[in-house]
């Protein structure tokens, strides 16, 4: 198995050292052709509006590679904080580029700035009893979802974890956690696409 993890900006780094720490070979991707052969995507976190400058406002070749992956070939993609404000069809009050291909809408900064990031204990029934620390950084919410997505944790009133079919978010970030949990989840949703294919 070989998954990419997009890598033109924010914390690629960590969710490849997550992703090797799995036993699965984890390479940086920043070209279109490098999307070909992999079995799935992790987009990290990072600023989702300098993801959307770096590739030209949806003009890159990379973004509508990616777009293309998941539309057609349903390549599994997970999305952490900006992934998922980039795989997000809905932005409340931005017209920034995205993806646009998970039905949800998202609350950009929905906590406050910078110094309002903290970490939580959160509940996540598909992942165990034992709550996942979950670690927030200028997060998002998602505030509404339809009908395909299954919610997958909440905190407050906000959606945090969500996943419809082979596309996952979380508002969160567990590469800077020592818990493999989330990576081991979307590494299953990626094994079970490619016994399919
Ligand atoms: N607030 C950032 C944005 O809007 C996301 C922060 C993150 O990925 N930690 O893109």
């Amino acid at each position: 198995m070989i998954v990419g993890v997009l890598a033109l900006q924010g914390d690629f780094a960590e969710h490849i050292n997550m992703l090797t720490a799995c036993g699965v070979k984890a390479v940086a991707v920043r070209y279109a052709a490098e999307l070909d052969g992999l079995d799935g995507l992790i987009i990290p976190g990072g600023e989702s509006t300098a993801v959307d400058k770096l590739t030209d406002d949806g003009s890159a070749p990379i973004f509508s590679a990616i777009k293309e992956k998941i539309t057609q070939q349903q390549l599994p993609v997970y999305g952490t904080c900006m992934g998922s404000i980039f795989l997000a069809k809905d932005i409340e009050g931005s017209r920034q580029g995205r993806l646009a291909v998970m039905d949800v809408k998202v609350k950009r900064n929905a906590f406050g700035p910078q110094r309002r990031s903290f970490e939580t204990d959160l509940a996540i029934a598909a992942l165990g009893e034992e709550p996942f620390p979950a670690v927030f950084i200028r997060a998002p919410l998602i505030t509404e979802c339809g009908l395909g997505v299954e919610i997958l944790a909440r905190l407050n009133e906000g959606i945090v974890m969500a996943r419809q079919s082979n596309l996952l978010v979380t508002a969160f970030h567990p590469e800077i956690t020592g818990d493999l949990r989330v990576h081991r989840y979307f590494l299953d949703m990626v094994e079970g696409h490619k016994r399919l294919c």
